[in-house]
């Protein structure tokens, strides 16, 4: 048995927490294979070789995502990035938010209609590769936030909620380049008793 060290922690490759075509037929097990095993695995393999040899090779991946700019920020966000999203999704998605994060986007957005059409279009408009992101500050105030290439909302001490990736390799096997009709596909697939449970941290409270 090895020790588990905060290094190993940040440079382990997270499996996907269900099998690859346990989404189909909104995202195929081929463009999970490639999202997972070669553009997610490759952010992880290239941090290692980034960071081998200096501080951050110590740090839990957080730690180097707030800490470091350029390519190691870029692999570094894009490899927590990544977990996030895969995390998130299920076959056996709760389709709507309940208590407390239901209340809050009610307030913010209108309804949770709104809220997914706002992000809709928010993804789809973004030029580019990069992400759009519901997120809460401390208070439990909610964001849309749409950011470029490996951006987070933990870079503006934010806690990301839900991320939808709108790099192409996330959709172009499956949609080619209909990013709108891969972003509404997605809700089907997003579990929002993960969201839930995110956001009952930041308000303290239990699901
Ligand atoms: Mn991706």
């Amino acid at each position: 048995m090895t020790m588990t060290t905060l290094a190993t922690v940040a440079l382990t490759i997270v499996e996907l927490p269900y099998a690859y075509d346990a989404l189909e037929p909104y995202i195929s097990a081929e463009t999970l294979h490639f999202h997972h095993d070669k553009h997610y695995a490759g952010y992880v393999t290239k941090l290692a070789e980034l960071v081998e040899g200096t501080h951050y090779a110590m740090m839990p991946l957080e730690e180097i995502v707030l800490s470091s700019d350029g390519a190691i920020f870029n692999n570094a966000a894009q490899a927590w990035n990544h977990v996030f999203f895969f995390e998130q999704l299920s076959p056996r998605a709760k389709h709507h938010p309940t208590g407390a994060l239901r209340r809050a986007i009610e307030d913010t957005f209108g309804s949770f209609d709104s809220l997914k059409q706002r992000m809709t279009t928010a993804a789809t408009t973004l030029f580019g590769s990069g992400w759009v992101w519901l997120a809460a500050d401390k208070d439990g105030r909610l964001y849309i936030i749409s950011k470029p290439n490996a951006g987070t909302p933990l870079s503006d001490g934010l806690t990301p909620l839900l991320a939808i990736d709108v790099w192409e390799h996330a959709y172009y096997i499956d949609y080619r380049n209909a990013r709108k009709d891969a972003v509404e596909n997605l809700w089907s697939v997003i579990d929002w008793n993960k969201v839930d449970e995110r956001y009952a941290k930041v308000v303290n409270i239990g699901v």
